[in-house]
């Protein structure tokens, strides 16, 4: 037998202000905090301490985590400071165990329905019978579109009035198909993802007898990642409170990046006002990353304007200063990334503690295939490419279609397809956060046979799909433990000693699509998350000719002028490959000039606009400005057929557009 260990333990290691919040043991609580200050670390020693004070039995706490991964974290730490049993479960997962509970009791017996899967199996067929050009919306775009609606708890018939201008489609046009949507899933027995919450809700508002069970069960929350929740959640989240006041939120209002889902931090920030008397807690000190590394992340926040909380303070010695690379082409900076991988194994950092991020997850085959020839092993944290659900659908496709041309006349044939039959059009160009991850990675997806092609004027639809499944079988195979490859919204709150962020390109962070201020200050939230992920050692580059607003921001030149050449200033090395001088202005014009000869062409041919060019292929080509027929080749969507039939009229209008 061990002597029972003393709560205090619990408290030696922290600082006072996380002492203040794990000591503040019962009643409301927020702790609002920036990246790496210990805010998950305060949540699992809060209830620990709790528990062991005799403050809440373990079996009445309930942790609720913004992802499954984090929940199986929370459920570690506790059992590692000795308290097995406490839960820890996303809104989801708790909603949803609730349900299955109840349901039958309340539905003569029935089981609780299935879930949906993907609402596209349903939305699909309904886009079909949209009017003219609107049948061409990406089915995910809607299906963000219902889920934004639903976690507002805004029904099909309010859609017009409180929705506003927020579909890719007229707003009666998406009330209506809103409401079909919601008929298929009712007839089909079936309820969705936001339907756990949403039935949940109604339950507990409506049942007594439910809501006294659920609320006698779990009676102590916390909840992690609060900047991140949005009204439904939150509605949920007050009806398991019932009478108990015992609520605790931290959250960081720097790291919301999950306002496309519905996600405000407005309940993070009004929480005082909500729970009056409520103390709030800041954590100013960081005590993830080095003084250099944190200095870079609060440059970042300092570009957006005023930050919510003061700037993030090391608690770390000093370290190297942050990579900022410039490179020539996409290959190079590749190599430099395998380069940097090299460079940080060699100064003891384990593969496994190092991490790549990026925007969007088309990115990763181009990665993954550079660490494979160089043979760096590599763990895909999330989806791979190839279990895409779009990338199987459209090798089905290729595989029932089977196309007869040959070379490049087989690519602009599989283009074709991917337009007509998977939505790959030019609506692509405003879609919301799946529609772009699915749009990139059926553009990888062309551009691979589009590179085959070019190599084999004879490529048979055979040979494109043998070499599909050899891709396939190498991804699947290469995964091992390994160096992270993950996206920015995945490695919200984890850490690792090095990280790396390729591809710091407009249109690619801030993305393409994201226009108004809102929408770039999230995409700045974004970079904040990846640069905060980091210990030790961090890496910053951009191939583009226009890198990203954001990396100017971090540029040698600003950060002479703001803090003077002295201490601390964060130093800038290029690192190999060839470094772009200059950094070119967004030049609308070259954009606007493609469009008009689009148009005029795609009328001249008698094809719709998309036929001739994607938007995303016109913006390319407008940031790049390629001046010869291989430098127009590497852009992304340009294919051999393409390139022969449009490319000099192309390079014309680029020609004209600059001399203008
Ligand atoms: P994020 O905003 O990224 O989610 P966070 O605020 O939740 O970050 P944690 O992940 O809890 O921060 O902590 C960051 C790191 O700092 C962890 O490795 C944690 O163990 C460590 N840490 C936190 N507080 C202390 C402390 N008082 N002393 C030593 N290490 C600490
Ligand atoms: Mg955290």
């Amino acid at each position: 037998m061990t002597a029972t260990p003393s709560p205090e333990r619990l408290l030696e290691d922290l600082n006072p202000s996380q002492r203040e919040a794990v000591t503040t043991t019962s009643g409301p609580l927020a702790i609002i905090a920036g990246a790496g200050s210990g805010k998950t670390r305060v949540i699992s020693r809060r209830a620990a301490y709790a528990i062991e004070i005799g403050v809440i039995p373990a079996d009445q706490i309930l942790l609720v985590t913004f992802t499954d991964k984090a929940a199986g974290e929370m459920v570690d730490r506790m059992a590692a400071m000795g308290h097995r049993g406490v839960l820890a479960r996303t809104f989801h997962a708790a909603a949803l165990a609730q349900l299955r509970h109840f349901w039958p009791s309340r539905h003569d017996g029935g089981p609780l329905p299935a879930i949906l899967d993907s609402k596209l199996r349903l939305i699909v067929p309904l886009v079909g019978r949209l009017p003219g050009g609107y049948r061409f919306t990406p089915g995910k775009d809607l299906a963000d579109t219902i889920e934004w609606a639903k976690v507002r708890r805004i029904r099909p018939q309010r859609w017009v009035a409180d929705g506003g201008d927020r579909a890719p489609i007229p707003a009666d046009l998406f009330a209506r198909l809103y409401r079909d949507y919601e008929r298929a899933k009712a007839e089909a027995g079936l309820l969705d993802f936001e339907d756990m919450l949403v039935e949940t809700v109604e339950l507990l508002e409506r049942d007594l007898e439910a809501a006294t069970l659920v609320r006698s069960r779990k009676r102590w929350f916390s909840v992690d990642e609060y900047q991140d929740t949005n009204p439904l959640s939150e509605r949920l989240l007050e009806l398991w409170l019932g009478e108990s006041r015992d609520l605790a939120v931290v959250g960081d209002p720097d790291q919301t990046i999950y306002t496309f889902t519905g996600a405000t931090p407005d309940f993070l920030l009004g929480f005082a006002e909500r729970h009056p008397g409520a103390p709030v807690v800041t954590l100013a000190q960081n005590y993830r990353s080095s003084p250099q590394i944190l200095e870079f992340a609060n440059r970042v926040v300092a570009g957006g304007g005023e930050s919510t909380r003061g700037a993030l303070r090391a608690t770390h010695p000093d370290g190297p200063p942050p990579s900022v690379g410039r490179y020539a082409d996409p290959d190079a900076e590749l190599a430099g990334v395998v380069t940097w991988i090299r460079a940080v194994a060699a100064a003891g950092v384990a593969l496994t503690e190092t991490a790549v991020l990026v925007r969007v997850n088309a990115q990763l085959p181009a990665i993954e295939d550079a660490l494979t020839r160089a043979g760096i092993g590599f763990t895909v944290r999330g989806q791979r490419f190839f279990d895409r659900r779009e990338i199987r659908e459209a090798l089905a496709l290729l595989r029932r279609v089977r196309l007869t041309e040959v070379g490049g006349a087989l690519a602009a044939a599989f283009e074709r397809l991917l337009v007509e039959r998977m939505g790959l059009d030019d609506v692509a160009a405003d879609a919301g956060h799946e529609g772009r991850e699915r749009a990139a990675s059926l553009e990888l997806l062309l551009g691979i046979v589009e590179d085959l092609a070019a190599a084999d004027s004879v490529l048979t639809i055979d040979a494109v799909l043998a070499e599909l499944d050899r891709r396939k079988g190498a991804e699947a195979a290469a995964s091992s433990d390994g160096v992270n490859l993950l996206t920015y919204h995945r490695a919200k709150g984890l850490e690792w000693d090095a990280v790396y962020l390729p591809a710091l390109d407009e249109g690619l962070l801030p993305i393409r699509q994201a226009k108004e201020a809102d929408e770039v200050a999230e995409e700045r939230r974004l970079l904040y998350v990846g640069i905060t992920r980091a210990r030790r050692f961090l890496a910053l580059s951009s191939s583009s000719r226009r890198p990203s607003r954001f990396l100017e921001e971090l540029s040698p030149a600003r950060s002479k002028s703001r803090r003077g050449a002295g201490e601390g200033a964060p130093r800038v090395r290029v690192l190999p490959g060839a470094p772009i001088a200059a950094v070119a202005v967004a030049d609308e014009s070259v954009l606007e000039a493609l469009r008009v000869w689009r148009r005029e062409r795609a009328k001249a041919d008698g094809v719709p606009a998309y036929v001739v060019a994607h938007d995303t292929t016109l913006g390319e080509i407008a940031d790049v400005r390629p001046r010869s027929l291989p430098a127009l080749r590497r852009v992304r969507g340009m294919g051999p057929a393409k390139l022969e039939r449009y490319g000099p009229e192309i390079l014309a209008v680029i020609e004209g557009a600059a001399t203008d």
